[in-house]
């Protein structure tokens, strides 16, 4: 394969100090067939210069082949090798290198559920060593942004550096950069990172890929004004960690749905994300494990292996889904990927169909990463496509809104009707036979709602044409529905309303009864955390489309397990507080006294904007700086003060 190094790519490798020529880069690059012959430290200097080049935003492969090609290979030669269990430099931006306010540690990765589990067993095991009761072993899942890493200390934004020093890019902020939704400075690491469906909008046509955007952001150079755009427009955000879409819940639960949570923060954020980052919640837990040199014990990433192909699409098949999008299936001659045989794959939507021209005969590019299931993510030749005017299932007239195709016959479509019924029975989980097929015959006999299926006896299935043995099993199974208990969040996920997934239903469930929600409003939800305003809304909407059918069922009696209440943030003493901590405290070290403060709900900030609400004052604090907090409004109080009021509670 010829490979060309351009010069801006040259110019990357050399700044980062990488000592090769242009000839020898490009012979070492070429041969991507005969990797398996290259010795570690030839791998390792071709990762070394993707990364450089990937930094600087002139990346010289793409993601994916940096993992599943060279990644893959490295580990497979030599899985101890410094570079793949050290935190990447980051050498392009040319700013004064300066301390971390505190280390950023890079997370232990792990590309399959063995090393999950492995790492799952050595949090039980940690928990048992200091007596924590295993029913509080809970963990945390968010997606791990593919981003750029930094750290906001309030005042100045940091790169990730190589963990301990990084360098000052406060610039990317004073150009308009936001914090995600709607977020303060000053809430530590976090990832510089550019929403998915606007880059494919408004920004695919003029960029090669979301990473030159996000190192013109930060690198000293004027911005495009294209990427001046995106920023005002709050397309490109720093996304702090702590305010990531997640899921928490029991370390069992955890590793029994691994891939349904993997799916779920998968589909969550509107981000590039190359994973998922798992933690243990529990602080004891964390302050026993604590980290080793370079990652945190008690926190993992899991990387799914991505592959690619080229494929030739036979055609293009819309699908009607539960709740009446369209979704586009490309078909295709089998081919195999990450060991799998595919000759499927969906499409993200209709306005990708219509605008990337996906149709008979147009060539693809397939990614499947992990689990995941597979997507077309390029074209490479494109067609002009067929966009369907009616609903395959239904045949009423679809109607576009946004990227999407919607069959609006929500009432007697059997394509939404039945695929709703089917997510039920799969989502209780203690339900066997009502799949596809068993559902499309009680669909055809004139049964259209899930409570009528509860309505059955063994002398209707038969009716419908079922045998003697089979209605009496399903008639079995559907007792063993109501009886067995059951998670109340799993029940009300089972009802399929948009974007109200397992975690977010559990979440729901933590702050309010089942029989409540129907009765709260957006504003209560987005008092959730991890409840995000256009989140709220589609569950309020979807929750009241779905009332009448939810009583119904819930009438029927379930055996539901009611969910652990939790302790909402802004129910927190320190709730609404930004808190600058000045002096030398005699109470306890600094940052422990913040850290104190942060269980408490308040954020900490490291010197005095016209948001900080509290300074806390220590020893030896200068009249000057009291008296500039007052100017602002802040309210100032001493370290014995500030103790008073937090002792009470
Ligand atoms: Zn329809």
């Amino acid at each position: 394969m010829e490979v060309k190094i351009t010069n801006a790519q040259m110019t990357a490798i050399k700044k980062a100090g990488i000592k090769i020529g242009k000839v020898r880069a490009r012979n070492l690059l070429k041969d991507e067939e005969g990797l398996w012959a290259y010795s570690a430290e030839d791998l390792t200097l071709i990762l070394q210069i993707a990364n450089a080049t990937y930094r600087a935003g002139v990346p010289i492969m793409s993601d994916a082949k940096y993992d599943a090609l060279y990644v893959k290979e490295l580990e497979s030669k030599d899985p101890k090798n410094e570079f793949l269990t050290s935190v990447e430099p980051e050498p392009v931006i040319e700013s004064k290198t300066v301390e971390l306010p505190v280390k950023m540690l890079s997370t232990e990765k792990a590309y399959s559920y063995e090393e999950i589990e492995r790492w799952v067993k050595r949090l039980v095991k940690a928990a048992g060593e200091i007596n924590l009761d295993l029913s509080e072993l809970n963990i945390r899942v968010t997606p791990k942004l593919d981003g750029y890493a930094a750290y906001d200390d309030g005042v100045k934004l940091y790169t990730r550096g190589d963990g301990s020093r990084g360098q000052d890019i406060t610039r990317a902020f004073d150009r308009g950069l936001t914090v995600a939704k709607g977020g303060v400075r000053g809430s530590g690491a976090g990832e510089i990172v550019i929403k998915k469906s606007y880059f494919d909008e408004v920004l695919s046509g003029y960029f090669e890929n979301a990473r030159n955007i996000q190192a013109s952001i930060i690198a000293e150079k004027k911005v495009d004004e294209r990427i001046q755009k995106a920023l005002d427009e709050e397309a490109c955000v720093f996304y702090p960690f702590d305010q990531l879409e997640n899921w928490v819940g029991h370390y069992q639960t955890f590793l029994s749905n691994f891939q349904d949570i993997l799916r779920e923060i998968w589909d969550s954020v509107d981000y590039e994300i190359d994973g998922i980052i798992a933690e243990a919640t529990n602080s004891s837990l964390k302050d026993y494990m604590g980290s080793t040199r370079k990652n945190h014990r008690w926190q993992i990433a899991y990387k799914v292996n991505t592959e690619i192909t080229k494929v030739r699409v036979r055609e293009v098949v819309p699908q009607t889904s539960r709740a009446g999008k369209l979704t586009p299936v490309a078909q295709f001659e089998p081919t195999k990927l990450s060991g799998a045989r595919l000759s499927r794959a969906t499409v993200h939507h209709y306005g990708m169909v219509k605008s990337k021209g996906v149709g008979k005969g147009a060539l693809v590019e397939l990614v499947r990463s992990g689990l995941v299931i597979p997507k077309i993510e390029r074209v490479i030749e494109s067609v002009d496509p067929d966009i369907p005017e009616e609903c395959p299932s239904c045949g009423s007239h679809v109607v576009w809104d946004g990227d999407n195709l919607f069959c609006p016959n929500t009432t007697d479509c059997p394509a939404q009707a039945e695929n709703t019924m089917i997510h039920f029975f799969k989502t209780l989980r203690n339900v066997d036979g009502f799949g596809p097929k068993v559902i499309e015959k009680i669909y055809q006999s004139g049964i259209k709602s899930i409570h009528e299926i509860y309505g059955l006896d063994v002398e209707k299935l038969m009716e419908i044409g079922f045998g003697e043995k089979t209605s009496e099993n399903l008639i079995e199974q559907l007792l063993a529905s109501r009886t067995l208990e059951i998670n109340d969040w799993r029940f009300l996920a089972a009802f399929g309303v948009p974007r109200l997934g397992e975690g977010y239903c559990e979440k729901l469930l933590e702050h309010h009864n089942i029989t409540d929600i129907f009765d709260l409003t957006i504003e209560d939800m987005i008092n959730i955390d991890g409840f995000a305003e256009i989140s709220a809304t589609t569950i309020h909407e979807g929750l009241k489309s779905i009332e009448k059918e939810f009583q119904s069922i819930y009438e029927l009696g379930f055996n539901l397990k009611e969910t652990k209440w939790a302790v909402s943030k802004s129910d927190l003493l320190l709730s609404g507080e930004l808190i600058v901590f000045t002096g030398s405290m005699e109470h306890g070290k600094r940052p422990d006294m913040e850290a104190e403060a942060k269980i408490l709900g308040a954020k900490i900030g490291k010197s005095i904007t016209s948001k900080t609400t509290l300074l806390v004052t220590g020893k030896s604090v200068g009249e000057k700086k009291i008296a500039a907090a007052a100017d602002k409004g802040v309210r100032v109080l001493s370290e014995n003060e500030y103790l008073q009021i937090i002792k009470k509670h």
